[in-house]
């Protein structure tokens, strides 16, 4: 036993199904179950929710969130040489797990939160593979209609692309993806944890993030915005009336207002917004 249920330790479920890591399918397991906990924990009350996960590998997260007493737990696994052992924790969750083999990149998330309990909550809660988890935010990032399907997002990241995700206006860290994610989302870092603490340790720290939907977002079109960002950010250390050359450059910088010879990181959101508005 393991302490938050009566399965058996990672570690063992992990040799008896002789589950080797592919580094190719970014598999760095969690498997103390205290920290998995925390994630969950991160997540809030998830009581009635139904939570979306990528990546279960072995199932260490899994089985805290479903200890956590989410009502359902949909999770998507690219690697078909986990279902024995996720098999096992749905057995002792009758009725709560529900797996697909599937890539997560391929997914149509909008027909898949129908599965929930109708007005059931949906969360995604993931330790993302690393080698998809930008993709993979922007896909849930882009969803349309917004507020979206989904009421929170609590997401594993190496700290690095949690530090661009949450990066403030004149961070070295702040660009595309600063923007995207700040216009549509509430941001957090929630904490950082050791590569010791996965099996096998990845070669950099990584970073809990929470990214909660705003209700209401500053109206623009995610493609303006998106190729706005590109173009200021692509050549960031330029004057934003050289990079915004091919979009309208100087006649264009002085309808929003803003000064051309300004670099993109030192402009904000609402200034990216109205530009993206104007071309
Ligand atoms: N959640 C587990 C495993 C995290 S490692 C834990 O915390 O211990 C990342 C997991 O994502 C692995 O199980 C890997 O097989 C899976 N994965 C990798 N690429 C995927 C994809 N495209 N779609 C779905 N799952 C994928």
């Amino acid at each position: 036993m393991s302490g938050i249920d009566n399965l058996p330790p990672l570690r063992d479920v992990i040799s008896r199904h002789d589950l080797t890591t592919k580094k190719s399918l970014g598999q760095n397991f969690l498997l103390d179950l205290n920290l998995t906990m925390k994630v969950a924990r991160a997540a809030g009350d998830l009581t009635n929710s139904t939570i979306v996960e990528i990546g279960p590998g072995p199932g260490g997260l899994t089985r805290a969130l479903l200890a956590s007493n989410a009502s359902k737990v949909i999770a998507i696994e690219r690697d078909h040489r986990f279902a024995g052992a996720l098999a096992e924790i749905s057995d002792a969750y009758p009725g709560r797990l529900e797996i697909i083999q599937a890539d997560a990149l391929d997914i149509d998330y909008t027909s898949l939160s129908s599965f929930g309990r109708s007005n059931a909550p949906t969360k995604i809660v993931a330790n993302l593979p690393y080698n998809i988890a930008t993709p993979l935010l922007i896909n849930w990032l882009s969803s349309e209609p917004w507020p979206p399907w989904y009421q929170s997002m609590t997401l594993m990241f190496q700290k690095e692309v949690a530090q661009r995700i949450c990066a403030n206006q004149a961070s070295k860290a702040y660009g595309r993806l600063a923007i995207i994610a700040g216009w549509r989302c509430h941001l957090d870092i929630a904490f950082d944890v050791a590569p010791a603490a996965f099996v096998p340790p990845p070669k950099v720290m990584s970073s809990v993030v929470s990214l909660v939907p705003k209700s209401a977002i500053l109206p623009c079109e995610l493609k303006k915005l998106e190729m706005i960002t590109k173009a200021a950010f692509g050549q960031r250390r330029k004057m934003l009336r050289a990079s915004l050359r091919n979009l309208g450059g100087e006649t264009l910088l002085k309808n929003a207002n803003i000064d051309g010879r300004l670099r993109a990181e030192a402009i904000g959101l609402e200034d990216f917004v109205n530009l993206a508005n104007l071309i």
